[in-house]
Formats: C-alpha cells, sequence, structure tokens
C-alpha cells in the first residue's frame, strides 16, 4: 500500500528518535506531541486526490449537503437511511429513518440510475449503529429491571477512529450544522427509551442511574447512583465505635473467626450501622457509608443537638421515603443507644461540606488527679487555660494511623470548673481538630500547655469526655 512510499522526513525521524529515547515518566507531554504530529502527518497524506473508498473514487466535485447533487453523494457512498436524514439538511415528514427513507426515495426519482449502482456495504457514517438501537435500548431496560429511577444520563463510547472518519465526511459532504454521530445516535437510544419507559428525564449531572454503553461491544452498564441523607446524631452511651470496625483477629474476613463469632466485626454494633441499617433496609439498598463530621472516640459520647452526618446510601432499590418515618424506625431501632434528628434529603457535596468543616466543639470532660488539690488554687491555675493556644504533637494514641506533626489549636473558653476531692472536671470550647484528653493528662509533655502543667506536673488520669455540642449551622 501507499504507506511503503511514505518517506520520514527529518523531522518525524527526530520524533521517533525522541519517542524511542524518552525515559520512563520523563517529558511525557513531548512524546504525546509528537506522535500527535506523527498522526497528523499521515491524516494529510491520506487525503490525497485519488483517495479510494470501498473500491468507488470519491468524487470530490460532488457540493455539501443540501444540494441534490450532495444527497446523492452521500447514497452514493452508502449512508444508512439515519445518516442520510441528519447529513442531508431537508425537512422531512418523519425523523430518523423514515426521514432518510423519503430523502432516499425523491433521490431515486431525481436520478434513475442511482439505486442501480449501490451496493451494499456498511454505512460509512456509523457502520450502521442505528440497526442495534432496538438491542441497546432491550439491554439497557433488561439491566434497569425494577430499581426506581426518574433521571437516566447516557453516555456512549464510539471508537475513536469511526467518529474521526464521520466528523471528515460529515464536514466535506453534510449538510452545515448535521448533528454529529454521537448525539445523534444518543437521541435515537434516548427517544425510543422515552417511549418505553414512563416518566424518564435525561440529564447531564446528577442522574438516577448512569448508562453506559459501548457501542462497539453492545455491552451496556447500567450504574445506579447513591442518595445521600443529613442528619445530626447523638450517641448516649460509651464504648460504641463511630464506624464499624474490622475484628482484629481475622482482620474482617470474618469466615471460622471466633474471636468475632464470624462477624467479621470487633464491636457487634457501630453508630454507622444503628443508623445505616434501618436506613439501607427502607431504601432496599446494597450498603451505606458514614461521613461523620469528625468523630469521637469510642468511649464518648456526643451530646447537646449531635454530631452533622452525612450517609451515602449505595445502589438503594428504591428512591423515595418518608423521612420522618426512616427517623423514627431509627430511633426506636438505636433506642438508649443512638438517637438522630434534622433527617434530611443531601448531596455529594455536603459529604465534603462536613467533612471539611471547621466548626468548633465544645465538651464536658471529668479527671483524676495524682494528689487531692487545693480546690481555689486548682480552679485558679485551671482557668489561666482559657483563651491559650496549644502546641499538640499527634498524640501516641494515634500515631499509627496519623503522621506525625505539630498542631496549633485556640482553646475558645473554658469554664465551669468542678473541684470535687481529687476529681475534677470542666466544660471547655475548642477549635476543630483539638486532642482534648491530651489537653488535660498532656501526652507526656506532647502537649504544652496542658492541665497537667499548670497543676504543678501533677499526674491527671481522664475518668470520661462527652460532646457537649458542635457548632454548626
Ligand atoms: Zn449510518
Ligand atoms: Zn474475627
Amino acid at each position: 500500500m501507499k504507506e511503503d512510499n511514505h518517506e520520514p522526513d527529518s523531522e518525524d525521524e527526530e520524533s521517533w528518535a525522541l519517542y524511542a529515547d524518552a525515559s520512563y515518566g520523563q517529558s511525557k507531554v513531548e512524546i504525546e506531541d509528537s506522535s500527535e504530529a506523527l498522526e497528523s502527518d499521515e491524516e494529510v497524506w491520506y487525503d490525497g486526490d485519488d483517495f479510494e473508498f470501498e473500491g468507488a473514487t470519491i468524487n470530490w466535485d460532488a457540493p455539501p449537503c443540501p444540494a441534490p447533487l450532495g444527497i446523492e453523494h452521500i447514497i452514493r457512498i452508502g449512508c444508512c437511511n439515519f445518516c442520510v436524514q441528519r447529513l442531508a439538511g431537508r425537512r422531512t415528514a418523519s425523523k430518523g429513518e423514515d426521514g432518510g427513507k423519503e430523502i432516499r426515495k425523491e433521490a431515486y426519482q431525481r436520478n434513475t440510475e442511482l439505486e442501480s449502482t449501490l451496493k451494499n456495504d456498511l454505512c460509512p457514517m456509523c457502520e450502521n449503529l442505528f440497526d442495534d438501537v432496538d438491542n441497546i435500548v432491550k439491554r439497557i431496560i433488561e439491566k434497569i429491571g425494577e430499581v426506581d429511577h426518574s433521571t437516566i444520563q447516557l453516555g456512549i463510547h464510539l471508537p475513536k477512529d469511526l467518529v474521526e472518519e464521520e466528523d471528515r465526511i460529515r464536514s466535506r459532504h453534510g449538510s452545515p450544522g448535521s448533528a454529529p454521530l454521537k448525539p445523534s445516535f444518543v437521541n435515537e437510544i434516548q427517544s425510543q427509551l422515552s417511549n418505553l419507559i414512563n416518566d424518564i428525564t435525561f440529564v447531564k449531572e446528577r442522574p438516577d442511574l448512569m448508562i453506559l454503553v459501548d457501542g462497539l461491544t453492545l455491552m451496556v452498564d447500567v450504574d445506579i447512583r447513591p442518595v445521600f441523607m443529613y442528619g445530626r446524631y447523638r450517641k448516649l452511651i460509651r464504648n460504641l465505635p463511630q464506624t464499624r470496625w474490622p475484628c482484629r483477629a481475622c482482620r474482617g474476613r470474618a469466615e471460622g473467626c471466633e474471636s468475632c463469632n464470624q462477624t467479621g466485626l470487633q464491636y457487634p454494633e457501630s453508630v454507622q450501622d444503628l443508623i445505616g441499617e434501618p436506613i439501607r433496609i427502607s431504601l432496599a439498598a446494597e450498603d451505606t457509608s458514614f461521613h461523620g463530621m469528625g468523630r469521637e472516640d469510642i468511649d464518648v459520647r456526643c451530646l447537646g443537638t449531635g454530631r452533622p452526618f452525612v450517609i451515602e446510601i449505595k445502589k438503594p432499590g428504591t428512591r423515595r421515603a418518608n423521612l420522618e418515618e426512616i427517623q423514627k424506625a431509627v430511633n426506636d431501632n438505636a433506642e438508649n443507644k443512638v438517637e438522630i434528628n434534622s433527617l434530611r434529603w443531601a448531596n455529594r457535596k455536603e459529604v465534603v461540606k462536613v467533612k471539611e468543616s471547621r466548626s468548633e466543639k465544645s465538651y464536658t470532660i471529668r479527671f483524676k488527679v495524682e494528689e487531692t488539690p487545693n480546690e481555689e488554687e486548682a480552679i485558679k491555675a485551671i482557668s489561666t487555660l482559657s483563651g491559650v493556644e496549644l502546641s499538640q504533637e499527634t498524640p501516641k494514641r494515634v500515631a499509627h494511623r496519623r503522621a506525625a506533626k505539630n498542631r496549633k489549636r485556640k482553646v475558645v473558653s473554658l469554664s465551669n470548673i468542678i473541684v470535687e476531692g481529687d476529681e475534677i472536671q470542666f466544660s471547655v470550647r475548642c477549635e476543630a481538630g483539638t486532642y482534648v484528653k491530651e489537653l488535660v493528662h498532656s501526652d507526656e509533655g506532647r502537649t504544652v500547655p496542658s492541665v497537667r502543667s499548670v497543676l504543678g506536673d501533677k499526674e491527671c488520669t481522664v475518668l470520661w469526655l462527652d460532646v457537649e455540642d458542635i457548632h454548626y449551622e
């Protein structure tokens, strides 16, 4: 073929050398640039006057559609009725395939020889893709099954060379402004789906169902998009983790593990599941994932108006629910352990908002001092911590999962100091991300200053901690 005659010029040789020599990861952009340059060179070269198309010489003198000769031309090169209709630029009584038939009929009447010169080849514009629409629509409907939805986003993957070739022919012979292959194909599928499924809307973002069609293999993938709910939870008991903890012994594998009774869980219950399971069940969903505004330690309660959270409900079978009923179902299920309020619909953006919130938090903390302090002196000393900026090294207890760093956190206010024998309790409001237990016991001097330091380096042991409020909205 003609490729053999192609003499690479010196610039091409250089590009090839660059391509071959470039080491991994280096000048990636350059490599891509040079290969593109090669491609475009080839393209220019292929656009020769004597270009052969399926054995028949293309008449480059044919004017573009909607000129009758242009229409004749696209018929002659083997366009299917769908593509004739979208390229012709003529008004037709029907759309799509039937419109194409009308145009073809007229063209045959104008030129009686046209019909007899045709061969039954693949349509060069779509490779007869439109013939597969029925099949694709059938597959989509099968895949959707009973899943509840009202909006669909449809994505089509087409081979790049088909798209490029279609674009080349269309821009040369199609009527100005004729619809490209991809949107035309998408439209055709959508209009057939609309005929078969009631009450669906096609959208460009945030669909209930994301449907991807591979135009080459005709594979159909239906992705059920998650739904989100926002609420606040109060954790009324200690020794309840916020999220599921995989069993330490089997690392969540569950099977045959005696230590977790084959549940795969270190703790049988979590805030995540106490809230998530009733929701998952009422939406017939596959799973949930829990996004809290920060977390409390397993032994810490969370009171006040509760901690904001967004729950992501994955692959829901239904997307409609009575939120009041769901909130009641959760609260009945988790009675005396967890309680939710303010439940409403949310979206993915709120996950980020909740995760990134830097809301201040208020706590009550109680601890034991190694020797009984003088009440007045202790209150005076601890009060000096109100308003200070803490310097906190990553605590030892979380060092295994957090990078070591030093952070500055402000103690906004500290009040209600109560001294009862060797036990002290106070309320404190801090900047987000403050390690409050460390503020008391100092974590061996890694938090400065601390209650321990202002009490004259007396050892302080935290008895309990409650989150009293999260100051969000
Ligand atoms: Zn076609
Ligand atoms: Zn286990």
